[in-house]
């Protein structure tokens, strides 16, 4: 089949522009200081539960396997520090779901021999494609942008499709975060490194990677590396929200509309995101299984935001004291960016593979307008990217009408927050629509179980 690129600078359809505040894009990646102790979840993606191979007592050293993976689409997870196994109990994780952890109290940083820790930049690859996927399941690698979809699962293409683009996803347009941003700075050729294990793992020639235009000095250090990496273009984005969304990444970018119900393989085409290609590059080329991401720490009032090379398993009070600490006025605490993001319960939660940001929200910020009736004024339809009606799949969902909100295609909702930002009346259209959403995914599993 001849596939045609277009070259359109954003997606064409609703988005919004969310003012930026991205108030640590020129804070350099500095490594949090290892705390006492740490708390590992055994899910920290989509999938089953991984299983741990660790009892109370055990001594793990960092980057030791500690819960192995329980079935195909589901994670390693590897120890981020050295010390001992205090525990696995329950806790309460960054969405608010009680899962199990593994606790660690540490003892200095003893890693595991295997991990090549030295500064220096790997480019041959020698592992062949399907040594490549077995390391990054051996690795707990998972789709850093949020998603945590296991990457050696979107590796391995089924027979029957075939990728020939890989998109990678540098856009990060949610307001605040800058964790990307800085990578893409101060890792861009380790990043194209990964790339280009990508593209070996799916037989790929072409690899095309989305920048919003806000970054510009990302923009042209990538350029410039990928001058040595053939098939790689960079491509600078028109800034608009939600961008980095796979569909619509995809569609700005190739022109190719991902349908109803689809995923990208479907239109030849797996999306990645920047961070996760540097995490292939650590996993293939240095043997590091994912222990550590960078988070970004930020908010107004908060005296020293940054940007944070996490262990995962720190509980999220130590990023904000790295950050000078808890501000008075704060109102709000949010995992992840301010459109997507979810509210923290309490500080104790643990840092995770899918946590890309802190942001701390005043008081003065972080209440909501009183809602009043839908006006009809349609501005949540105006600013939806997937072409639905979010006032009608709110109240839908609102009066429980979950096999009509099925047909208006609640289930296509990307759940990006366009619809209730934009609403003068301050209907909070994506919670309702969230719950409509789910509702109707059990319904739909339950029936094809029948
Ligand atoms: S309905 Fe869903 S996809 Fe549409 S704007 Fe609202 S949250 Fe975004
Ligand atoms: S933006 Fe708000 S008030 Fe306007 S149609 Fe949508 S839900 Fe109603």
């Amino acid at each position: 089949m001849m596939i045609r690129y277009k070259t359109s600078n954003t997606f064409p359809k609703g988005g919004i522009h969310p003012p930026e505040y991205k108030l640590t894009q020129n804070v350099p990646i500095k490594p949090l200081p290892i705390p006492k102790s740490v708390m590992i979840p055994i899910s920290q993606h989509i999938g089953a539960v991984a299983a741990p191979v660790v009892a109370k007592g055990d001594y793990v050293k960092t980057g030791q396997l500690i819960a192995s993976a329980n079935g195909f689409v589901s994670s390693n997870i590897h120890s981020s520090v050295s010390g001992i196994v205090s525990k696995i109990d329950t806790i309460i994780d960054a969405s608010g779901y009680r899962q199990n952890a593994i606790f660690i109290d540490v003892q200095g940083d003893e890693w595991v021999d295997s991990i090549d820790r030295s500064a220096d930049v790997i480019s041959k690859i020698e592992l062949a494609p399907e040594q490549i996927i077995e390391k990054c399941k051996e690795s707990g690698i998972v789709g850093l942008g949020g998603a945590t979809f296991p990457s050696h699962v979107k590796l391995a293409v089924p027979k029957d499709k075939k990728c020939n683009t890989i998109i990678i996803n540098g856009v990060e347009c949610e307001p605040y975060l800058t964790s990307d941003h800085r990578l893409m700075l101060e890792k861009g050729e380790e990043i194209l490194i990964g790339i280009a294990i990508l593209m070996k793992a799916l037989d790929v020639e072409k690899a095309m990677v989305g920048i919003e235009s806000n970054k510009p000095d990302a923009v042209e250090h990538l350029k410039e590396l990928a001058k040595r990496f053939p098939g790689i273009s960079i491509h600078s984005l028109t800034v608009k929200y939600p961008q980095g969304a796979e569909k619509q990444l995809i569609k700005t970018l190739t022109g190719r509309e991902v349908p109803s119900g689809k995923l990208p393989i479907d239109v030849n085409a797996v999306v990645h995101n920047v961070a996760t290609a540097y995490a292939v590059y650590e996993a293939v080329q240095k043997n590091k299984p994912l222990i550590e991401r960078v988070v970004t720490v930020t908010g107004k009032s908060l005296p020293a935001p940054g940007n944070y090379l996490v262990r995962i398993g720190s509980p999220v009070s130590s990023l904000i004291e790295a950050a000078g600490g808890l501000p008075d006025d704060t109102g709000k605490i949010v995992s992840g960016g301010p459109m997507m993001g979810k509210a923290l319960q309490n500080t104790g939660v643990p840092a995770s593979k899918g946590m890309s940001g802190i942001v701390l929200f005043r008081a003065s910020e972080s209440t909501r307008v009183e809602k009043i009736a839908c006006i009809r004024c349609a501005k949540c339809v105006t600013a939806c990217p997937m072409n639905l009606e979010p006032h009608l799949l709110a109240t839908l969902s609102m009066k429980a009408m979950f096999e009509r909100a099925e047909d208006e295609k609640v289930t296509d909702c990307i759940e990006c927050g366009s619809c209730s930002y934009t609403c003068p009346a301050g209907r909070p259209s994506l919670d309702y629509i969230r719950l409509g959403k789910s509702t109707v995914m059990k319904m739909i599993r339950e029936r094809n179980i029948k």
